[in-house]
């Protein structure tokens, strides 16, 4: 059996690198295994860090969200300072445009909505304004982590699957790997999607169709617009993706002519000079779904392994506040916060 190092991480998408950067920088040494880097959740995301916008209702979500919002720049600007690479953060602000009326309070009547955003569709009568969400170029934001990762001295696995975790009583002994048994001090299980493959925790996945289409050069769109069956985020660059699809299809690839039809019908709806912008590329991706769409934090059933999954529409948003919750406890620092997360809520 190869001995790694002080923690080993399974998973590199943005919540294992997050995790993966936050523990080398408080001095532990830390191995990451990666099976497949680009099939991560992490790339195919919208990257919106919207805890307003998604409505999220008073509890200790919305407040882990609004604390991970906070972190944002502060995180960024260390990460973007180490690797030298751009992650697109941008707080552009997100306008939640409605079809039909709601009593809320702050809601825009369609004269006040229009002014945000001229070439909505006539259809639209309101919405929300929520200047504090925000947005990354999650595949920017991901290098930047990997890149950040490795300037550090993180040891990044590409192309290790891990097959099985191996456990006596209470405590992991060590990770069957396509190259042999690895083991390691602490454990993490950062795998998205993938985490019921080797745990039994409730994650599954629920696959996202994304596309996107290139602005003209005077770039019409300076904020995200988040419809109420559709969202538009304009990146910085020109870009401007459109998502998502929420299918209950498990580990089915490709894109499909429906959700692609469905997609684009919404979006031109919403704001209807998109129909005669080029596409650019179409993709999907799996979130990591839990049945009370909750992630799964902190402790497991064996005290060595600790785990940092299951963010389901808002992993990329919650990749700051998981890094630092996790790294916490690593170190035995109670966060009373991660109780509202703990496995053992669906222990029956
Ligand atoms: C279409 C879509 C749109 C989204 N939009 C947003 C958004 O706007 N804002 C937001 O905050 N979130 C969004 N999300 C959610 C977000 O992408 C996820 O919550 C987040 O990326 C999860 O990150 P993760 O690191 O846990 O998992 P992933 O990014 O999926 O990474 C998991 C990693 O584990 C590896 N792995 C899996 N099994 C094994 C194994 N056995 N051995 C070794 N490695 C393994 C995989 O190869 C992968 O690298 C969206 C997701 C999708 C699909």
């Amino acid at each position: 059996m190869t001995a790694t190092t002080d923690v080993l991480i399974i998973g590199g998408g943005v919540i294992g690198l997050a995790i993966a950067v936050e523990l080398k920088l408080r001095s532990l040494s830390v191995t990451v295994l990666v099976r497949d880097f680009p099939a991560a959740a992490s790339h195919a995301a919208a990257g919106m860090l919207a805890p307003q916008a998604e409505q999220i209702p008073p509890s200790a979500m919305l407040d882990l969200c609004l604390l991970s919002r906070s972190l944002y720049p502060q995180w960024i600007s260390k990460i973007e300072q180490i690797s030298g690479l751009d992650t697109g953060y941008w707080r552009c602000g997100i306008l939640a445009p409605r079809y039909t009326q709601e009593n809320r309070d702050n809601w825009l009547n369609q004269a006040q909505i229009r002014q945000y955003q001229p070439g909505l569709s006539t259809e639209v009568v309101g919405g929300w304004w929520y200047p504090e969400d925000a947005q990354v170029d999650n595949r920017a934001l991901t290098l930047a982590l990997r890149a950040t990762a490795q300037a550090l001295g993180v040891n990044i696995r590409d192309g290790v699957a891990v097959k099985a975790i191996e456990c006596e009583q209470n405590r992991v002994t060590g990770v069957r790997t396509n190259e042999g048994m690895l083991s390691s001090d602490r454990y993490i299980l950062a795998t998205g999607a993938w985490s019921g493959q080797l745990l039994s925790i409730p994650v599954y996945p629920r696959k996202g169709q994304m596309l996107s289409v290139r602005a003209p050069d005077d770039i019409p769109l300076q904020q995200v617009l988040f419809g109420s069956d559709i969202y538009i985020v304009p990146r910085q660059d020109g870009r401007i993706v459109i998502g998502a699809t929420s299918e209950d299809v498990g580990f089915t690839p490709h894109n499909t002519p429906a959700g692609m039809q469905a997609l684009l019908q919404r979006a031109i709806r919403l704001y209807p000079q998109l129909q005669h912008y080029p596409i650019i590329e179409f993709w999907w991706g799996f979130r990591p779904a839990t049945p009370d769409e909750l992630p799964i934090l902190g402790a497991s059933p064996y005290y060595n392994l600790t785990l940092a999954t299951g963010h389901y529409r808002n992993g990329i948003l919650l990749a700051p506040v998981t890094a630092n919750l996790i790294a916490d406890a690593i170190a035995n620092q109670d966060r009373p916060l991660l109780k509202h997360f703990h496995y053992s809520r669906f222990l029956t």
